[in-house]
């Protein structure tokens, strides 16, 4: 049984962002199927986001809260519908062995996306977006990366020889 690998769905080809595009990575598209049971997810488009839709971005708030809020409109706020969204996972995620995330975004980023406070000012470039946090929080043992580290050869490898190496 080839090993199960949750991709962000937008790294397929999905045209599933907030604009609309199609942002395929072709070496997760084109080759790691070979290799992977491929498990797309969209946490914005999950939730019942539309496409396209207003950018969102990760705010702290004076309360220490993370929250995911229009760059536009702050006052639109889809914290909610997504966390709803994610605590619907955990059956999903006890089925996958690794996780490819896209970078840089509130929902998806591991590690790299932007946090900023109520005024717009960043306060920190490498945070989580909310489902990666929460993965990354839950499930210590998962097997995580995003595509930019995918870029690199060696990386790719690397990946491949874990697969191949996991017990069935
Ligand atoms: S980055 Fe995540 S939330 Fe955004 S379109 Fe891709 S899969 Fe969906």
């Amino acid at each position: 049984m080839k090993p199960r690998v949750g991709v962000s769905a937008c790294l397929l080809g999905q045209a599933l962002r907030y604009d609309g595009a199609s942002r395929p990575h072709a070496w997760i598209r084109d080759r790691l199927p070979e290799y992977a049971e491929i498990v797309p997810f969209c946490p914005e488009t999950g939730a019942g986001l539309d496409v396209p839709r207003p950018a969102v971005q990760l705010v702290r708030g004076d309360d220490g809260r993370i929250r995911v809020c229009g760059v536009d409109d702050s006052r639109l706020d889809v914290t909610a519908v997504l966390q709803q969204w994610i605590r619907q996972q955990a059956p999903e995620l006890q089925m996958l062995d690794a996780i490819i995330f896209k970078s840089r975004s509130p929902s998806c980023g591991l590690g790299s996306a932007p946090l900023f406070d109520g005024d717009g000012k960043l306060l920190q470039a490498d945070f989580s977006g909310l489902y990666a946090a929460w993965v990354q929080m839950n499930y210590p043992g998962m097997v995580l990366c995003d595509e930019r580290k995918l870029e690199e050869k060696r990386y790719q490898e690397l990946f491949l020889s874990w697969l191949r190496k996991k017990p069935d």
